[in-house]
């Protein structure tokens, strides 16, 4: 058997002095790491991993030094991400924080949450999770019920979250609320509040996936205060606000390179010889630079300021697609010849139960495909 390579473009060449700095971090932090916890890739969790990425200064790259942030240009830290995503580096500690709750801080309280909660982020002490998803609301995000009232000492909030990913690792939570009283337009009445996860009244409980992983968690608020100034932008603009935090949370590598180990042991197992072998695995490789070309367009939307919703979409409705034809692909291959229990055999089992999330997590295929719709004036 011989193995087959690839190869990708190359970027300019700061991008790939860089890649070798974090190729040689991998090797060092990496290399006695099996596959069986590679597969989890950004699912995987180190806090110090985390904070070794951090003195390296890849956490907040492209953010303000005041922030704490290294102001370096999104290709380089597109690098990073797909550097640590193909080698399955845990990175799920810092993970929401570095995509999504430092930019919606920066973005909407930067006077006031963002330099206090931002620096730690970059310094990899600070981990988020995400407060959306409900019992009741998650494709419709607007029918949310957890509430929250104006008090004399703060914010108040009672209702309950679902799904949350790592809430049980987590320091703090972007938490979308009610703050409005009912109304005639549904997208009104809405707030985002950053949330201290050890505040008295929060019970995180665990909800065990079918892998029987400890991933996400169901969160409850009773009474639970949270000071007025923790309030992220205006009073109402959480519709607004939550759109803005999906872009990024839809638009990274990541909605690609799930799965990169179970393509790694194909391409480790193909017989070049087999035109079979390099007929299916070329076309996986030929979509894989197809979507890294289409993500990277979208790292240069958001560095420009420009709302990638639609290309985010199109890239994670794609990317989700051949990621999970992956497991049928390895067992159409290589079914019969993968040993019991080897790296192949680890990375297809934890592949083949994750793949069904891919198109659930950060917004299912139907509706992105709605969005997709509308961008192109079709509903
Ligand atoms: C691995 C994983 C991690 C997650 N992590 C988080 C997290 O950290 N924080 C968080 O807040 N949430 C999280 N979620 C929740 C996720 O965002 C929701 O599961 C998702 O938004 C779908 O919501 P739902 O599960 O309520 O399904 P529903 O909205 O009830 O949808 C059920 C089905 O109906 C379809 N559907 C719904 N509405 C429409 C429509 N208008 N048109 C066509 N079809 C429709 C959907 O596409 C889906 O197939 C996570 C989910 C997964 C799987």
């Amino acid at each position: 058997m011989q193995g087959l390579r690839i190869s990708f473009g190359c970027l300019p060449p700061e991008c790939e002095r860089l890649r070798a700095e974090v190729r040689a971090f991998l090797a060092e932090h990496m290399a006695d790491v099996p596959v069986a916890r590679r597969v989890r890739n950004w699912a995987g969790s180190d806090p110090a991993f985390t904070r070794a990425m951090a003195a390296r200064g890849w956490i907040g790259m492209t953010w303000p030094k005041r922030y704490g942030g290294h102001e370096r240009s999104s290709l380089e830290r597109y690098v990073v991400l797909e550097e640590m995503l193909a080698a399955g580096a845990p990175v799920g500690a810092h993970w929401v924080a570095d995509r999504q709750s430092g930019p919606l801080l920066m973005r909407f309280s930067p006077e006031v949450l963002a330099p206090r909660y931002v620096p730690r982020i970059a310094r990899g002490e600070a981990f988020f999770c995400i407060g959306m998803s409900e019992p009741d609301a998650g494709s419709d995000l607007a029918a949310i019920r957890t509430k929250a009232v104006r008090r004399g000492d703060g914010w108040v909030i009672n209702g309950r979250k679902v799904w949350t990913s790592r809430a049980h690792r987590a320091h703090y939570m972007i938490v979308l609320v009610r703050t409005g009283a009912p109304s005639d337009n549904r997208h009104a009445g809405l707030s985002q509040l950053l949330l201290d996860l050890q505040t008295p009244g929060i019970t995180v409980r665990p909800i065990v996936n079918q892998l029987g992983d400890h991933d996400f968690n169901e969160v409850t608020f009773d009474d639970v205060v949270v000071p007025h100034d923790h309030l992220i932008g205006a009073e109402g603009d959480g519709w607004k606000q939550v759109g803005a935090e999906l872009a990024f949370e839809r638009s990274g590598p990541e909605r690609y390179l799930s799965s990169t180990q179970l393509l790694l042991e194909m391409l480790n197992a193909a017989d070049a010889d087999d035109p079979r072998h390099a007929v299916a695995l070329g076309r996986v490789v030929a979509q894989y630079a197809t979507l890294r070309q289409m993500s990277l367009g979208v790292a240069g939307m958001l560095a420009r300021g420009e709302n990638p919703a639609l290309p985010a979409a199109l890239v994670k409705d794609q990317g989700a697609l051949v990621e999970q034809g992956m497991p049928d692909l390895a067992h159409a291959l290589f079914g019969g010849a993968i040993e019991p229990d080897s790296p192949f055999e680890q990375a297809m089992r934890y592949t083949t139960l994750a793949a069904p999330s891919f198109s659930l997590r950060g917004g299912t295929r139907e509706i992105l495909r709605g969005i997709i719709a509308r961008g192109l004036d079709l509903r």
